[in-house]
């Protein structure tokens, strides 16, 4: 076949695609090969300002507070990379800062919403992790300024959960990878190649043919476009989130974790004096919409005021919206092969958690295409579940 050759190829330079080509050249490595013989890796990234990539407009939050083991596991051991990441991704003397603080989730429940926390909660607790449950009375001691606490029963409290920088976390991946002889192109994929059931390569919009055996879609809220070119239908919905960064004129005088009502109404303090807020609703529309609106800021004031009321007074810095790649099957990722494409892999549908996957399931993608031992089983989030519609179930997204 004329055109360019690869072991891999990875569609998506996000933390999904950069994560992945990190671990197949670090595998390689690790076996004692040079990355000159070693895996013929290509990301490519059709944007490498990453203006509307998710990992560019996140609220960069790392969590323990998932119901389903292997979403927990999954932060476990995102956890232990992040306490690791500087040092791991030391190229040529060179660290990436990713300013990683942990200063906890809280997330508070209604009556309604009680049963399934606590079962969700004894489940982290046997796993390990650092996880409270706090009465009202507790929570009201540890942050006097959250008055308002008008039908909550309790909360959990995460206190290893915290955030970083997803662009440094981005770009501690990709520089590491390269220098272990990934190759980063610029260019959009057009096209999936495919003969008789087997993934061939990728067609560009600049007119390149790429060839591999093994194809991984990483292209986030993208990825069901990609798909469809080779006759897949994902349920993948690009679907807008807006996050708003208010300056509250009361400073708190110490971090405030992330706090997530209810409602699903989020808030956390972030550098600067700065407030981070946002919500996930129902009438988020679907499709590539990177708008914001005043409207939905003015009705997240009202709420953050009604539960908080010190921050009656702010100035909105900035509003922005970007998309989550929504599973509507189950709202939970797609990782592995997909069934009736031998070599096409997907790591894709992450919703509002997808950062904090990114070194497990880079890692996973790796062990999967290499047929390594996988150190965390994440099989639970195959694709075939999508073919035969069989949902798992996670609350806490
Ligand atoms: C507002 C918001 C808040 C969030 N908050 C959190 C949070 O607190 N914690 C958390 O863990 N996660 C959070 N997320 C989710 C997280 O950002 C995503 O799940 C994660 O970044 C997905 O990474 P990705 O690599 O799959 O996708 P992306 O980062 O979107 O990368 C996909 C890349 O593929 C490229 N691409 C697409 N199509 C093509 C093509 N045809 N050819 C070439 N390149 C292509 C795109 O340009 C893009 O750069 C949030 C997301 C949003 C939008």
């Amino acid at each position: 076949m004329t055109g360019t050759n690869y072991d891999v190829i990875i569609i998506g330079g996000g933390i999904m695609g950069s994560s992945t080509a990190y671990h197949l050249m670090k595998s390689e490595q690790s076996k004692g090969k040079s990355p000159a013989n070693g895996m013929n890796v290509v990301v490519i990234e059709r944007d490498f300002s990453y203006e509307k990539a998710s990992t560019a407009l996140s609220m960069v939050n790392a969590r323990i507070q998932f119901s389903l083991k292997e979403n927990v596991q999954i932060s476990q051991y995102a956890f232990k990379v992040l306490e690791n990441f500087e040092q791991e991704m030391e190229v040529d003397g060179v660290k990436p800062a990713i300013f990683y603080r942990r200063e906890g989730n809280l997330f508070l429940y209604d009556e309604k919403a009680e049963p399934a926390a606590r079962k969700a909660f004894n489940m982290q607790q046997e796993l390990g992790c650092a996880v409270e449950w706090w009465n009202p009375e507790q929570i009201k001691k540890k942050y006097p300024i959250y008055t308002n606490l008008d039908g909550i029963i309790g909360g959990t409290f995460g206190s290893e959960d915290g955030h970083f920088d997803a662009y440094s976390v981005l770009m501690g991946y990709k520089a590491k990878a390269k220098s272990l002889g990934a190759e980063f192109l610029q260019d959009e994929v057009v096209e999936l190649i495919t003969d008789k059931g087997t993934i061939q390569g990728v067609k560009t919009a600049s007119g390149q043919t790429l060839y591999s055996p093994c194809v991984v879609n990483c292209a986030g809220a993208w990825a069901a476009k990609v798909a469809e070119t080779a006759g897949v239908k994902l349920p993948i919905d690009p679907t807008r989130r807006q996050v708003f960064a208010v300056e509250p004129e009361f400073k708190p005088p110490y971090p405030l974790p992330l706090t997530i009502l209810p409602s699903g109404f989020y808030f956390r303090t972030e550098t600067g004096g700065l407030l981070l807020l946002g919500k996930s609703m129902a009438e988020d529309p679907i499709g590539f919409d990177f708008s914001w609106e005043q409207e939905r800021f003015e009705l997240l004031w009202g709420e953050l005021y009604e539960f908080a009321p010190v921050f009656e007074s702010l100035k909105l810095v900035k509003g922005w919206s970007g998309l989550y790649a929504m599973n509507p099957l189950d709202s939970n990722a797609i990782i592995g092969e997909w069934p009736e494409i031998k070599g096409f892999y997907l790591a894709n549908g992450f919703s509002g958690h997808g950062l904090q996957q990114g070194p497990a399931v880079g890692r996973y993608m790796a062990e999967l295409i290499r047929k390594t031992e996988h150190v965390l089983d994440l099989s639970i989030f195959s694709p075939e579940r999508v073919l035969f519609n069989k949902p798992i179930f996670e609350i806490c997204i």
